[in-house]
């Protein structure tokens, strides 16, 4: 027999193989699982884990409630996969009816999310904080067909709701908490 074809077994080694598994088999009827019972258990996410966006409002001072993005597209033009689609319109003249303190704001704010990485650039390139990252990462869904997209996000999905009413006391995001 060939050096090359032959296969020598090491007895040690395989004690100490089964010695792993039953090692590992132990933990599990310890409760040391490394499984974890998604989705009945939620993971533990990094407080700074980028999941799904939300776009933000002012919630004190004189701009309480408007919304913090101005419509400038900086967010736009530094994704990387061209995730993001901003369209700006002017606020209305009468400053009660502005959306948001700049001249103008984001009349469309799309996020793709076939397309996003989450690599977090848009929340860097942003000069008033307006779009952020929470912890909500499920986005299941049954349909990308053009004209139906279900991962295209809208503004209305993404925009802070928290002074919609008592029903939504939390920051939310995303159509699943709606
Ligand atoms: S996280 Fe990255 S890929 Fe996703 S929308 Fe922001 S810049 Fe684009
Ligand atoms: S989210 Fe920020 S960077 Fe993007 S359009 Fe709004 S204000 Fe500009």
């Amino acid at each position: 027999m060939s050096e090359k074809k032959g296969v020598v077994l090491n007895p040690l080694e395989i004690v100490r193989g089964l010695g792993l598994t039953l090692r590992e088999f132990g933990k599990g009827i310890t409760g040391g699982l490394v499984t974890l019972q998604y989705p009945e258990k939620r993971p533990d996410l990094a407080p700074r884990f980028r999941g799904m966006h939300r776009l933000e409002r002012y919630h004190t001072g004189p701009y309480k409630g408007l919304e913090r993005c101005v419509g400038c597209a900086l967010c736009e033009a530094a994704c990387p996969p061209k995730a993001i689609t901003v369209v700006a319109e002017d606020n209305p003249p009468d400053p009660a009816e502005w959306k948001s303190p700049g001249e103008r704001y984001a009349k469309v704010y799309d996020i793709d999310y076939l397309l996003c990485i989450f690599c977090g650039m848009c929340v860097e390139a942003c000069p008033y904080d307006a779009i952020v990252m929470k912890h909500e990462f499920e986005l299941a869904d049954d349909s990308r067909a053009p004209g139906n997209n279900k991962f295209i996000y809208t503004k209305e999905d993404l925009l802070d709701r928290v002074f919609e009413g008592p029903k939504e006391p939390e920051f939310k995001v995303g159509k699943f908490d709606i």
